[in-house]
């Protein structure tokens, strides 16, 4: 069996997300990413970047994913700046597993921003 290029599950949210079978209104998309609005905003920004290859999170990432890992973190910084959040800062996090928050397991980074933020994370 080989594994192929571009792995989707037809199952996972994100997955739908990204073949449109689920709306999101999309703020950028390239041939590696996507991001869109989360559904539920904890900022006043609140953007999900994600990959288009169904990844089930941070844990699962090899040396084969440093091109995909790369875009997702140039283009939350590309996006911030369209947001008008790069100057004052804002904060990247992604959840792995269930004590951390994760509720979907496709693999996502959280770009929020336009309030202050406190640390640690809850
Ligand atoms: P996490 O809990 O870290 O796995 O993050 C999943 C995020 O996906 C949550 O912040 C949800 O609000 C968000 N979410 C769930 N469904 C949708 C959707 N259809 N469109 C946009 N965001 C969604
Ligand atoms: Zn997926």
């Amino acid at each position: 069996m080989t594994t192929p290029s571009v792995a989707t599950d037809p199952a996972c949210l994100f997955c739908r997300i990204v073949a449109g079978e689920i709306p999101a209104a999309f703020v950028h998309e390239d041939d590696l990413v996507v991001a869109f609005p989360d559904i539920a905003p904890r900022a006043p920004t609140h953007i999900l970047v994600i990959p288009r290859q169904h990844i089930v999170s941070a844990a699962a990432l090899t040396d084969a994913d440093s091109s995909t890992v790369g875009r997702l973190f140039a283009v939350a910084a590309q996006v911030a700046r369209e947001a008008g959040i790069a100057d004052a800062g804002y904060r990247l996090v992604t959840n792995v597993g269930r004590a951390a928050g994760q509720t979907v397991d496709h693999l996502h980074i959280h770009l929020m921003g336009g309030r202050s933020m406190t640390w640690p994370p809850g």
